[in-house]
């Protein structure tokens, strides 16, 4: 199986771009937000306790989007692998990944990382709070709070994987079709 990581900062576009590259390799996506959207919206435990979190522009616990990949990584069949979106978003979840996967001698294919100024997720974040409603999108200082996240706790991640020789950025200013080319560019060496 391939493990694809599409990394990059909130509004980067990872999500409109996997869509089109799970399709084009014959990946399964999963989100770790859109997940975690799933909880809230059914209304379960985990679903209420990462609200508050979400909407404070926080990161869930770690061992909380562990648990969801490794469950998800068991489920589905029929795929040449994955397209990760949103994990690992922290250097403990890129270690718990690679124990996952471990356990079954295998490994992270590739990290594809789309990188925007930080300027440019706050405008690209208010545009999406109008068509998507998410309550995380809808104020200035949450957002400036999860890029302030990405940067102290995500952003580390991009050394983790250069040492793993694993690390791939792709411009992430331009169209969409523009970016989805750049990406593919790297994806097709895999
Ligand atoms: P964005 O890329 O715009 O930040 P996501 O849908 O990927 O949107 O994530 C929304 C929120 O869900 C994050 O701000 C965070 O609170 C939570 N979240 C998503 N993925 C993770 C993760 N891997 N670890 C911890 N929290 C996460």
């Amino acid at each position: 199986m391939k493990y694809f990581i599409l990394f990059g900062p909130p509004g980067a576009g990872k999500g409109t771009q996997a869509t089109a590259m799970v399709e084009k390799y014959n990946l399964h996506h999963i989100s770790t937000g859109d997940l975690l959207r799933k909880e809230i919206k059914a209304g379960t435990e985990l679903g209420i306790k990462a609200k508050t979190l979400i909407e404070a522009g926080c990161l869930v616990p770690d061992e909380v989007v562990e648990g969801m990949i490794e469950s998800e990584f068991k489920s589905v069949k029929g795929v040449e692998g994955f397209l990760l979106d949103g994990f690992p978003r922290t250097i403990a979840q890129a270690e718990a990944l690679d124990q996952i996967l471990a356990k079954t001698e295998e490994e992270v294919t590739a990290v594809v990382s789309i990188m925007i100024p930080d300027q440019m997720i706050i405008d690209r974040i208010s545009h999406r709070a109008a068509i998507e409603g998410r309550a995380d999108d809808a104020n200035v200082d949450i957002i400036k709070n999860r890029i302030a996240t990405y940067h102290s706790q995500t952003e580390p991640e991009i050394e983790y994987y250069k040492a793993a020789g694993k690390y791939n950025e792709v411009d992430g200013i331009g169209t969409i079709d523009e970016v989805r080319e750049r990406i593919a560019d790297v994806m097709d060496k895999f």
